[in-house]
């Protein structure tokens, strides 16, 4: 038997009643863009984050983009990214003509290190953009300090942590503003591309507003050199179905993980470790091995689907050839260690302890 690394056509029968049913809601109505659909789902993703603003938007990269130009970051400003994420919260920076600048990860909890900060502020620093990776918050409190203390912004990227909570609160509510992803693989995912920027900042969510629609409230007046990036009736009406279980499936992740952890303890890998602020939603369950690769054939083998993320950090890329951002060897050890699990909630006992049998049975060869 093969265990699917996520298998999203088996998540949807679970709730394909109701994404039937939103399909035929937009397709009976005729109205596709900025419609009755975005604006409820807008105000039941704000309610459900604890945030007084959600504009949706039409991607993860999208959504961190339009708030650095919300903001005003531009050419000769520089912003604090995780040297371990995926590419997106670099490019978001770059994309607004700004310098992504590389902090390296605490080795625990493999988030941003919120004592290496400081010692990357310079007069040019706007803003600080902690990623919740793999669903685990960051360790938000000491960041927002340092962030007051020298006048930054914080914006959350949150796209892979829909729901986890941080001392209690919801993440994407916890800095200046965020911005989350609904690419279908996300913990809350959308049928094709989506995005949204969280906020209690009305005048941010406006600018962001009208940044995503060429400029405009009122059609054909263009109050700013604006983007078109909007989230789709289609998209809004399907995730306002699949948020209803979010916290159930969320929750499902959380049995799982504990599964693995318990079951997976003393087998010679590195396990996630989870900080006592944290609750999280174990987008990803994240190994690490010194023989990662051949870790990686011998699941394969055994019928059992990983991925890596991610395989080349963003400041190997070629896209950032020729530029300087000195050694990272966090990142690029954890680029060569790092092994994803199988994680969806539909994942059944089965499944769980056919994924902790291979893993064991690699240790036992050794
Ligand atoms: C998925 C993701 C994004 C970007 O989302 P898209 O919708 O694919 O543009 C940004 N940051 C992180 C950490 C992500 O995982």
């Amino acid at each position: 038997m093969k265990v699917p690394f996520l298998d999203i056509g088996r998540l949807h029968q679970t709730i394909r009643g109701q994404l039937d049913e939103a399909y035929s809601r937009v397709m009976d109505s005729g109205w596709f863009i900025m419609g009755p659909e975005l604006e409820a789902f807008e105000s039941e993703f704000a309610a459900f984050s604890e945030v007084k603003h959600c504009v949706g938007v039409g991607n993860g990269l999208e959504a961190l983009h339009l708030l650095l130009r919300a903001y005003g970051v531009g050419a000769g400003d520089e912003v604090i990214v995780p040297s371990n994420t995926f590419i997106a919260t670099w490019l978001a920076v770059s994309q607004c003509g700004a310098k992504p600048v590389p902090v390296e990860p605490d080795i625990k909890t493999h988030n941003i290190h919120p004592a290496l900060i400081a010692a990357a502020i310079t007069p040019r620093t706007r803003a600080i953009m902690p990623v919740h990776l793999y669903g685990q918050p960051a360790d938000m409190d000491p960041i927002n300090e340092l962030a007051q203390k020298h006048g930054l912004i914080v914006i959350e990227d949150a796209a892979q942590a829909q729901g986890a909570r941080y001392k209690g609160r919801r993440v994407g509510s916890l800095g200046h503003a965020s911005g989350t992803s609904f690419y279908p693989g996300k913990n809350l995912g959308a049928l094709g591309d989506g995005g949204a920027v969280l906020t209690n900042d009305d005048a941010i969510a406006s600018k962001v507003r009208l940044l995503r629609n060429y400029g405009s409230t009122i059609k054909y007046q263009h109050d700013l050199a604006g983007y078109n990036s909007r989230l789709d009736e289609l998209q809004a009406a399907f995730l306002r179905a699949k948020l209803k279980v979010l916290d159930e499936w969320n929750a499902r992740r959380r049995e799982i993980a504990a599964s693995y952890s318990t079951m997976l303890d003393g087998s010679g890998n590195e396990l996630p470790f989870v900080p006592e602020y944290a609750e999280p939603v174990w987008h990803l369950y994240v190994i690490r091995s010194e023989r990662r690769d051949a870790l990686k054939a011998h699941l394969e083998k055994a019928g059992v689907s990983t991925v890596i993320h991610y395989p080349t950090p963003p400041n190997q890329q070629a896209c950032y050839a020729g530029f300087m951002f000195g050694q990272l060897p966090i990142a690029e050890q954890f680029a060569s260690e790092v092994l994803s699990l199988p994680m969806s909630p539909t994942l059944c006992g089965r499944e769980i302890r056919q994924v902790v049998d291979a893993v064991r049975s690699f240790d036992e060869d050794r």
